[in-house]
């Protein structure tokens, strides 16, 4: 389907939600559920009517939000920490990577997003069983709770934007690259 074949829906809050084909566009603003906020220089001739193709809608009820959380895995802590040990910072394959809790379990410590560390075996071995403050060592960041990956930008990366969305949507770095 062409871009411009393509209304982007926007929540309340003006945020992008969803894509949806254009005739499912025009049925949602005559059934009073969005109200049009870009249209398309392009003219649909039906019998009697002449319209104009709506590039950007924008819901007027309230929008449950759709977000994929994260799972957590080695992997995607390893994602999460762009595959680097976390104290001394050098880039690792994967087989060469391992996790670190921050807080050793021994002390308390937790298997949580916030608690668990890429780290190479190097630097996992000279920490052993302490925190980086009884070790010595400096956490290069704080590890953090990835957030829920928005669905939409996932849906765009697959196909290229049309001109009359682009104040409304999220730019990231991978939306960006393509
Ligand atoms: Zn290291």
């Amino acid at each position: 389907m062409e871009p411009t074949h393509r209304t982007l829906v926007l929540s309340q809050g003006f945020e992008p939600v969803r894509i949806v084909p254009w005739q499912r566009a025009i049925t949602l603003l005559f059934l009073g559920k969005v109200e049009l906020v870009e249209e398309y220089d392009r003219d649909i001739k039906a019998t009697s009517i002449v319209i104009k193709i709506p590039a950007v809608v924008r819901l007027l009820g309230a929008f449950r939000r759709h977000k994929k959380p994260v799972k957590f895995s080695r992997i995607n802590i390893y994602g999460r920490d762009n595959y680097s040990c976390q104290y001394c910072g050098v880039k690792k394959r994967l087989f060469e990577l391992t996790y670190d809790h921050v807080l050793p379990r021994t002390q308390g410590g937790k298997t949580t997003w916030t608690n668990i560390v890429s780290c190479c075996s190097d630097c996992n071995r000279k920490k052993g069983g302490r925190t980086p403050e009884q070790a010595g060592m400096k956490l290069l960041k704080a590890p953090i709770q990835p957030a829920a990956t928005p669905v939409l930008v996932l849906a765009l990366n697959r196909e290229s934007v049309p001109d009359a969305w682009r104040d409304y949507l999220y730019w990231t770095g991978e939306l960006d690259a393509d």
